[in-house]
């Protein structure tokens, strides 16, 4: 049995396991349905990953197409999702399931609305990490760019991981003086003259990667596509096409799709179709929890203040060291991301 299928009203109001199960309008009993991992989304067709062995001892681990079951009604299915399906879910080419449920999210990674779409989006779910790839050079780095996303990720609950490519081309060191403050761990990449990847690099990056769902995001040309493949190496063939459901090659749709590692310990979550990261949703307040050694000095703020104004108290308590010899430069980065918060630079993406 698993964990989804123990729910509490059912095991209150059912003492026999073996008796008819409880049915109701919020949550129907669908005792046959199997639990997958969603890792693509096209066009209303939902790629689920269905573990070996569920739905028949024999059955081999599978791609099941699946489509929203009407009872989900407005509820999104993304990609990161657990879910529970019914129907045909023996993974064939014609076969087509059900998504009947989507578990509890342990994470959501939203974006609010931009100039093309006017409605706050859950982009992935359950992630751990967002990996923001960056070029030090060709094309410049943005560091507002950056910003935006490290709070997208702080709003997220995620860990951030920065991670810096083409230091063939320029030094890391200046970039990385800039975020120091913040404490965002980071990798750090190069090309040989034939344009392969250190191996350093990538090793390090594996390791940051390891057992862990992260979300990759990165504005065109700073190679994000570089590093996905070369992290999974047949990443086109690991995703398939399934019916409707393309990979990685047909992608169109503004939508993200999740690869497993080589060595089955972790997932990278590649985010084509993601244009924007509108933050409109995020509270400041959310914003300064992940600045613990400030946010003792927000005590004394005026009421909704947004700690970037005259009479944000957190100037005298960093004044007073209250927070450390780093205070001062705490503050001044807690200052950029609550104004990157506001701002309008967008992440583009790798389309191609
Ligand atoms: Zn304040």
């Amino acid at each position: 049995m698993s964990w989804y299928e123990l729910d509490e009203s059912d095991v209150r109001v059912r003492p026999n396991p073996r008796g008819s199960r409880r049915r109701t309008k919020e949550r129907p009993a669908h005792e046959d349905a199997v639990p997958g991992l969603v890792t693509g989304v096209d066009r209303g067709r939902y790629a689920v990953l269905v573990a070996a062995g569920v739905g028949g001892r024999k059955t081999p681990e599978r791609l099941v197409t699946a489509m929203r079951a009407r009872e989900l009604g407005r509820k999104s299915v993304v990609v990161g999702d657990d879910v529970a399906l019914v129907g045909d879910t023996g993974g064939g080419l014609d076969a087509l399931a059900r998504i009947v449920r989507v578990e509890p999210r342990r994470s959501v990674l939203r974006r609010s609305a931009d100039d093309v779409d006017n409605q706050e989006r859950v982009i992935v779910a359950n992630a751990d990490q967002l990996v923001i790839v960056t070029a030090l050079a060709n094309p410049e780095p943005r560091p507002r760019m950056v910003d935006r996303c490290l709070v997208a990720a702080y709003d997220a609950g995620l860990d951030p991981l920065l991670v810096l490519t083409k230091a063939d081309l320029v030094a890391p060191d200046a970039f990385l003086h800039s975020y120091a403050p913040l404490q965002v761990p980071h990798v750090v990449t190069r090309r040989d003259p034939e344009g392969v990847l250190d191996v350093d690099g990538v090793k390090d990056l594996r390791e940051h990667l390891r057992g862990r769902v992260s979300v990759l995001v990165g504005h065109s040309g700073v190679g994000k596509s570089t590093l996905v493949n070369r992290l999974v190496p047949d990443a086109d063939r690991a995703v398939g096409v399934v019916n409707d459901v393309t990979g990685r090659g047909r992608h169109t749709s503004s939508s993200a799709v999740a690869l497993r590692l080589p060595d089955g310990d972790g997932w990278v979550i590649d985010t084509p179709g993601v244009r924007t990261f509108g933050l409109a949703h995020v509270e400041p307040a959310r914003i300064i929890t992940f600045f613990p050694d400030l946010e003792p000095g927000t005590e004394q703020c005026p009421r909704g203040c947004t700690h970037d104004e005259p009479e944000c108290a957190l100037d005298a308590y960093v004044a007073a060291g209250a927070a450390g010899p780093s205070g001062p430069s705490r503050l001044d980065s807690l200052r950029r991301l609550l104004r990157a918060r506001n701002g309008t630079t967008d992440v583009t993406s790798d389309v191609t």
